[in-house]
């Protein structure tokens, strides 16, 4: 197998674990879990959204996260937006790139945004236009590339459409969704690979839900392709609103200790990350998808441990 040597991480927490979430955690609360993964090293968040308030309410105060927080040297925060007042709401709140959204499936693009996903793609340019004037990056990202709980298995070329709708508009970071957590890795080897090798001009970012249990191997997969990106969301908060019951985005702090073990380089302190999982999970008030929490690392050696803490069974 041929693995990199380092890896980028990109904390979502903030939004895509947060915005499924019944709780509402306070701006505090917030602002607690992100200055947590800064200290942790993290160095790529996804501190939330600029979508209506109405519609998602966990992701309303998003300016004021991010206002508290501040820009930071050498790290970057991101905010996914749906249209042009979500952008004139990221200039303001100082967030340093914006994200653009789009579902390969008709049905899952109608269901989110009620519009086709051509027609979602044609907002998209005044959004590009505004956030570039205003000294913004931009990225796209495109939801179930892996398949759709409404349509299935969902044909390559329809991926390589919106690729190119992004490249079209400059836009050349992309991040490959599995929304809810239907691929598996011999489909991520695949179709990572064909597209790499058709647009080598983009830099693919892998987003996996752990719905299924596929989203470490999913992304091995993605590491085998040549893939660097990963998004991971503490505790596992995230989840679906299609699938219910499902477990939420792969847990950050199993990417990293899974990276670690394996003598791959992420530039964060996996026991920090640890304390905000452990922190996130317990604002939450339940139970999260996270296999380090459940179990420890696996470098913790019982005999280390004093004999109480062991569970006997
Ligand atoms: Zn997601």
């Amino acid at each position: 197998m041929n693995f990199p040597k380092q890896i980028t991480i990109c904390e979502v927490g903030p939004r895509d674990g947060l915005q499924n979430e019944k709780k509402l955690l306070t701006t505090e609360e917030k602002i607690e879990l992100v200055e947590g993964i800064l200290a942790a090293g993290v160095k790529h968040i996804e501190i939330g959204a600029f979508v209506h308030p109405k519609a998602v309410p966990p992701m309303a105060d998003t300016e004021k996260v991010m206002q508290a927080i501040g820009k930071r040297e050498g790290v970057e925060f991101r905010a996914l937006i749906t249209n042009l007042k979500g952008v004139e709401r990221a200039i303001v709140a100082g967030v340093d790139k914006v994200k653009l959204t789009v579902s390969a499936s008709k049905s899952h693009n109608l269901s989110n945004f009620n519009r086709t996903p051509e027609e979602s793609v044609a907002t998209f340019e005044e959004c590009v236009k505004a956030a570039t004037q205003a000294g913004l990056s931009v990225s796209g990202a495109i939801s179930t590339t892996f398949g759709c709980p409404f349509e299935g298995s969902i044909p390559l070329e329809q991926i390589d459409t919106l690729v190119n709708a992004f490249r079209a508009l400059g836009i050349k970071e992309i991040s490959l969704s599995d929304t809810t957590g239907v691929a598996n890795p011999k489909l991520v080897y695949e179709r990572c690979s064909e597209l790499i090798k058709r647009y080598p001009d983009v830099t693919y970012h892998l987003h996996f839900h752990n719905t299924r249990g596929m989203a470490l191997a999913n992304i091995i997969a993605g590491m085998e392709a040549g893939i660097l990106h990963y998004d991971g969301s503490f505790a596992g908060l995230g989840g679906c609103p299609y699938a219910p019951g499902a477990s939420g985005n792969i847990a950050t702090e199993d990417i990293v200790h899974m990276l670690e073990e394996m003598n791959i380089c992420t530039g964060i302190d996996l026991d920090k990350l640890l304390d905000v999982a452990r922190k996130a999970q317990k604002l939450v008030e339940h139970t999260t998808d996270s296999a380090i929490l459940r179990a420890g690392k696996s470098s913790e050696l019982i005999a280390n441990k004093p004999s109480g803490q062991i569970k006997k069974g």
